[in-house]
């Protein structure tokens, strides 16, 4: 910890906040203060803006192969340190080593393939319909963008926007989540080691995220911002985008169904189920958040998912054999306490866990409910905690509707083993991603996110460097 930056990034110089404001960092599975980050304003945040504005022309100028090498040396650097920087997270956000050391992987494999990407950027050349004219097409960087990412996965929703930010040739000022500044001042410190200029990346971390981020919003010279986190705060940025039209990609909330068919391998479904559920405690937009099962493998699967569920170990995740660390903080756990008791209240049987230990951190137990009223609050609600809600189901058109009665359309997870019914299902479900007999689909080569009400855009795969890029064509008449 001790070598970890707590200052504002700005400019490629360590700086405190104006009048040497700073916050804390706590530890969720203590409660106890980590350490105190500076907590900037909106002056220090135009002072980031500034520098990412001033690095831009010549930034946009480099040639792609030297940010390219920028990336494939920070890439590197982040796994050299992984179990350094998986500690850090650890601290932070609360989940087990193991599953940080997976984020840290995770996270390096954006600046990897964006590194491979970053010297793909293609341009066109083409004759037009009317034989005479020339279009000629190129890409170019969009300009100075605002990053703005959430606690759940401090270091990748870092990556997943600064990898295309850099292969694209775009400066940035980033404001990460106040529950876990670290993991970003970390990268910040290993992207200077390897040679990113000066102002091309700009942190500003911070108590005040309205008052900080919405002047850049409506000032006009950010010119794309690329947010993740809850639905609400998307609307709201939007609504501030909308002013100076900047250029949004939007990773939001998610609601997942997660069908299991009468046909479905169990054994496939339950080791699904336990990904899809308890990968970052729950705490993941991706997240099961509604079990559908048919009826008549209802019970076996209820059976057997409690029994993973309730061997799994509950702990700080700084301990060693620890499956299942601390949530967030006391009000993430609020709320997973207030969905489980409203789901009971209406008539859902508690098959393992539901039961807040007593104690210091944000601890909640693993937790399967059956017999779930669709009328529950959580049907409707991110649960954002290691609850699995089950619920019945008769046949495939009924499923599906209620699968797509919502908002939301994020993801999807379907367990059957035939293969007509997998397409048709897949199909028919309003999601961006399916995950076809597997609980898992983020993976850096894909193109991750939603439709509906779960965001515009995708990050990763060719498609997340696209959203850095304008097009430019050059209209050419030929004698
Ligand atoms: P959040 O409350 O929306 O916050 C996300 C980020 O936005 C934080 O940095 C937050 O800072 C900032 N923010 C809040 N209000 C703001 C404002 N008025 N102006 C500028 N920034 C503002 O979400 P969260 O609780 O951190 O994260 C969980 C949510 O993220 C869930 O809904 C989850 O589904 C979603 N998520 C989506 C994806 C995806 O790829 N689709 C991935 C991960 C998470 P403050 O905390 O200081 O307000």
């Amino acid at each position: 910890m001790t070598d970890t930056p707590t200052q504002l990034f700005i400019g490629g110089a360590w700086v405190d906040a104006a009048d040497g404001a700073t916050m804390s960092v706590d530890d969720p599975a203590t409660g106890e203060i980590l350490c105190h980050v500076a907590d900037a304003g909106p002056k220090e945040a135009r002072l980031a803006e500034e520098a990412a504005v001033r690095a831009q022309t010549e930034w946009a100028r480099t040639a792609p192969r030297v940010r390219s090498e920028i990336l494939r040396r920070a890439y590197e650097i982040i796994i050299e340190r992984t179990d350094e920087l998986a500690h850090l997270m650890t601290s932070e956000m609360g989940k087990p080593l193991a599953e940080a050391r997976g984020e840290v992987a995770y996270a390096a494999e954006f600046f990897r393939w964006f590194s491979e990407e970053a010297v793909r950027i293609d341009g066109g050349y083409g004759t037009l319909p009317d034989g005479r004219n020339r279009m000629l097409l190129s890409r170019r960087p969009v300009g100075p963008c605002l990053l703005i990412t959430p606690w759940n996965f401090p270091l990748a929703m870092g990556t997943r926007k600064i990898g295309p930010a850099i292969a694209a040739g775009c400066t940035m000022v980033l404001k990460p989540a106040p529950q876990t500044p670290l993991s970003s001042l970390a990268l910040a410190a290993i992207l200077k080691e390897a040679g990113l200029p000066d102002g091309v990346l700009n942190v500003v971390t911070t108590s005040r995220a309205g008052e900080v981020c919405e002047p850049l919003l409506r000032g006009g010279r950010i010119r794309k911002l690329s947010f993740t986190g809850s639905t609400a705060v998307g609307q709201l940025l939007l609504a501030q985008s909308a002013e100076a039209v900047v250029r949004t990609s939007m990773e939001l909330g998610g609601n997942a169904p997660f069908i299991v068919f009468e046909d479905a391998d169990l054994d496939k479904a339950v080791d699904g189920a336990m990904v899809a559920k308890m990968r970052n405690m729950g705490e993941a937009c991706t997240a099961a958040n509604r079990f559908f099962v048919h009826r008549s493998v209802a019970e076996e699967f209820g059976r057997r998912l409690a029994e993973r569920m309730g061997a799994l170990v509950v702990g700080p995740g700084t301990r060693e054999g620890v499956d299942v660390g601390p949530l967030i903080d006391r009000t993430g756990r609020g709320k997973v306490e207030e969905l489980v008791a409203d789901a009971v209240e209406r008539g859902a049987r508690v098959l393992v866990g539901g039961r807040t230990p007593e104690g210091p951190g944000c601890f909640y137990p693993p937790t399967v409910l059956a017999c779930v009223d669709p009328a529950s609050r959580l049907m409707g609600t991110e649960i954002f905690g290691p609850v699995a809600a089950i619920l019945t189901f008769d046949d495939e058109d009924e499923v599906v509707s209620r699968a797509n009665d919502t908002p939301w359309g994020l993801v999807g997870y379907v367990f059957t083993e035939g293969l007509d019914r997998a397409l048709r299902v897949s199909e028919r479900l309003e999601v961006g991603m399916v995950g076809l007999n597997t609980g898992l689909v983020s993976n850096p080569a894909a193109p991750f996110g939603g439709i509906k009400q779960s965001g515009l855009g995708r990050e990763g795969g060719r498609v997340g460097l696209d959203e850095f890029l304008e097009y430019q064509y050059l209209a050419v008449p030929v004698g």
